[in-house]
């Protein structure tokens, strides 16, 4: 690991950002940013980095997270900062603010994984750890490039109803359908530290799941954790314990009655009750990034989607 620097010089900087104070300005009013906090394009002032990667050119069936950012800042207006369940406040233990959006080619996925890699690989370098709202799961790549420059081989936690294995799609080796094997195959991850949680629904064959098999990635259906609760996860937990973890989480792995507004919806999910409770248990657990993925506001109903993005953006924040 390679953080140091940068750490000591924040402890002489300034007062840590805070979001605006909801009694002189309402909730309601301002520009939207992650939580009301500060703008703060400079990763060196900052522990972690609140960033948006409004790209969606990965997707395969729904378009529309490229407005992800966007909406779940918005909804992030209502998160307070007290924690009661975990008893923190995120922001008075670490500097965190809205880093912006990342910069994105929507018209070529190389070139957006490119910038992607290199824009995050400076924040990282910075000294800062990266909470991102995406776009397409297809983003999940480049950050993990960027994530293994800087930490070397991590674990990797995955909330989806989907595995995101797939060997390609319409000739190109890359969507929202491929980016764990890509990392897999590039040596970013090694397939025993990997956790997917959530998987559920019909695939095109029992093959979808030899990759993973084959690897050695250890799986927690939807339908296991419906049966056995937390348990079915935390001796999956323990194995990371003394591990630097990533942490992805994508949207549709809760159940599209509570976040309809995503691209690949699979029903038979967790609750949004469910879904706060297992990002509360990674507690104790060694972050070194995350990602919350595949908001897509032109699908969703009422924002509830967005707001429980919002919701659990905050809890990883917690964790973190
Ligand atoms: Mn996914
Ligand atoms: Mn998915």
């Amino acid at each position: 690991m390679r953080r140091t620097s940068s750490r000591s010089a924040k402890k002489s900087s300034p007062p840590k950002p805070q979001p605006v104070d909801a009694l002189v300005h309402p909730r309601f009013s301002g520009i939207a940013t992650f939580m009301r906090l500060p703008h703060i394009p400079r990763a060196e002032e900052l522990d972690i980095a609140l960033i948006g990667i409004p790209y969606d050119g990965g997707t395969t069936y729904r378009p529309g997270p490229r407005f992800g950012p966007r909406h779940v800042r918005d909804q992030s207006a209502i998160i307070r900062p007290w924690n009661p369940v975990l008893n923190v406040n995120p922001f008075e233990k670490h500097r965190i603010a809205d880093y912006g959006d990342l910069s994105i080619n929507p018209l070529s996925i190389d070139d957006t994984f490119r910038r992607i890699t290199s824009q995050l690989a400076e924040v990282l370098r910075a000294g800062a750890r990266t909470a991102c709202v995406g776009g397409d799961h297809s983003i999940l790549l480049p950050i993990l490039r960027s994530i293994h420059q800087q930490f070397g081989p991590v674990g990797l936690i995955q909330f989806d109803a989907h595995n995101d294995t797939w060997g390609g799609y319409f000739g190109s080796p890359h969507s929202h359908g491929t980016p764990v094997r890509r990392a897999i195959e590039e040596g970013l991850l090694a397939g025993n530290d990997v956790l997917q949680i959530g998987l559920r629904g019909q695939v095109y064959s029992k093959d979808d799941f030899e990759f993973g098999n084959q690897h050695g990635f250890r799986v927690v259906t939807s339908g296991e954790f419906h049966r056995r609760g937390l348990p079915a996860i935390d001796r999956h937990f323990k194995r990371l314990e003394r591990r630097p973890v990533y942490v992805t989480l994508d949207i549709d792995v809760v159940d599209p009655a509570f976040a309809p507004g995503t691209g690949t919806p699979q029903v038979g999910g967790l609750s949004s009750a469910q879904i706060l409770e297992l990002v509360r248990s990674l507690r104790g657990l060694n972050i070194v990034g995350c990602d919350l993925v595949e908001v897509s506001p032109p699908y969703d109903t009422g924002e509830i989607t967005s707001l429980l993005a919002a919701n659990l953006l905050y809890e990883l924040l917690c964790v973190m």
